[in-house]
């Protein structure tokens, strides 16, 4: 086989996420033959350095040996066992070291399949519990502008991407929205922090006036990722805890693609030192290998599902694959990698090199701001440097990085005008440096008058 052949293929019977498939008619999909750490191989033996993770789910890159070795092991015992009545090691162990790592308070573990379950499980739960608790009036969530948490219908409802909303729009809960604290907008010479603490009032009034009906506020701590990877200070989860708690409101942190080292801790929320009453994981949880995700939650929330069958206050909520088996043990063999290799102080390493490699990417006529929060450095395009006015969204300026850097062998996916690189963690200093040329020279391309 060849790429040529599997792309035929390919468009004969696939129908791609997140694709417009016309758009294979110019660029078709890459057939991927193999994995190997960062690299990712074609049918025709090219190699293209995987800058974003692969949708930034892989940790320590592809078929990695120590999990791999973890799974078939795992595969020779049990594939799966439906987790209603029964239960297995890996599930329980790996809710053990999920309570142990997470914040403090954060007791109780319920599994589900993918990112937008998790959000699912989470809003559920909180409406759930202050049902439990008398409190029926509750049924609305709090949200940030720019937002995402995922694209089943509740978990697009709390998100505020328009792009992916819009369409939708008459088939999702309404919600009450609070501009972010995106420190993009702030003013020339003010900090991060004083913008999301001058921010903050917005929510603080929002939960004033709405707390009676509300259940949650759902936030993605410090980094809106699929927002076009915007970034706010560890204040303003700081004000948010305190403001939920004043105004008994729940804090959901959507640590999706933030949680398992990418903001420089292992959860985000540790740099605001906060435990939030929902902690929803998954991407990273299992190393990038099989589709696994985790609600991580509160004694208090769980006491309030706990009592006779007959009083009908349990969690009823269930997807077949709960807590599979080859996805808990992926998951352990991926935190044992970080407890073995000292993880997240070696990242801070290859931070550093991340940003040194893009400084000068801030004189560019065409970037507005190259912004980074450990793991993860976004360069912004722009038409206009000074006014910020960004480049219409028809001309699709990221298309054309995105297009330049695969031909130079680098997956960069860009969100719209913004080029990105949130790698796995075993990328070396000399490919992140072959990363941000390949960038430079994209975005040298695709900002060219034509
Ligand atoms: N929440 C956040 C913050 C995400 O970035 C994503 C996925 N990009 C999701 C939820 C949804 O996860 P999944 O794609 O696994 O459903």
């Amino acid at each position: 086989m060849n790429n040529h052949d599997l792309m035929q293929d390919d468009l004969a019977v696939l129908w791609h996420p997140c694709s417009q498939m016309k758009d294979y008619e110019q660029l078709p999909p890459i057939p991927i033959r193999r994995g190997d750490g960062v690299w990712l191989e074609d049918y025709d033996g090219k190699y293209y350095i995987d800058a974003i993770s692969s949708w930034w789910v892989n940790l320590f890159g592809h078929a990695n040996p120590r999990i791999n070795t973890a799974i078939t092991k795992q595969l020779g015992l049990l594939e799966h066992v439906l987790l209603a009545g029964f239960s297995h090691e890996p599930a329980i162990r790996l809710a053990e070291r999920l309570v142990h790592l997470s914040p403090p308070g954060l007791t109780r573990c319920f599994y589900a399949d993918n990112g937008s379950s998790a959000v699912e499980v989470a809003l559920k739960m909180s409406y759930h519990y202050w049902r439990n608790a008398g409190q029926t009036q509750k049924n609305k969530f709090i949200t940030l502008t720019n937002s995402y948490h995922g694209e089943t219908l509740g978990a697009l409802a709390v998100g505020n991407v328009p792009l992916y909303k819009e369409i939708y729009a008459p088939l999702l809960m309404e919600t009450l929205t609070v501009t972010s604290p995106d420190c993009f907008y702030r003013e020339p010479g003010e900090s991060c922090a004083d913008y999301s603490q001058r921010l903050f009032p917005l929510m603080e009034r929002m939960l004033e006036q709405h707390c009676q009906t509300v259940c949650a506020v759902i936030v993605e701590p410090l980094v809106q990722c699929a927002g076009s990877m915007r970034m706010h200070d560890p204040v303003y989860l700081s004000l948010l805890r305190a403001a939920c708690d004043k105004y008994h409101v729940h804090l959901i942190a959507d640590e999706v693609a933030v949680g398992f080292g990418r903001t420089g801790t292992m959860f985000a929320c540790e740099q605001a030192g906060i435990t939030p009453d929902f902690l929803c994981l998954a991407k990273g949880l299992t190393g990038g290998y099989l589709p696994l995700s985790a609600v991580l939650t509160t004694s208090t929330v769980y006491q309030a599902f706990y009592d006779d069958y007959t009083k009908l206050s349990a969690f009823l909520h269930s997807h077949s694959y709960t807590g599979n088996a080859l996805a808990c043990s992926a998951a352990l063999a991926t935190l044992d990698i970080f407890s073995q290799d000292n993880v997240i102080i070696q990242n801070q390493t290859l931070a550093k090199r991340m940003h040194t490699s893009t400084l000068h990417f801030n004189d560019h006529p065409h970037v507005a701001e190259v912004r980074q929060c450990g793991m993860i450095l976004a360069i912004e395009m722009v038409k206009d440097k000074k006014t910020r006015e960004p480049f219409a969204w028809q001309e699709r300026r990221g298309r054309q990085v995105y297009r330049y850097a695969l031909e130079k062998g680098v997956l960069l996916r860009p969100l719209g005008n913004v080029v990105y690189f949130m790698p796995p963690y075993v990328i070396t200093e000399e490919q992140i440096q072959h990363l941000a040329d390949v960038a430079w020279q994209g975005i040298q391309l695709a900002t060219t008058p034509t």
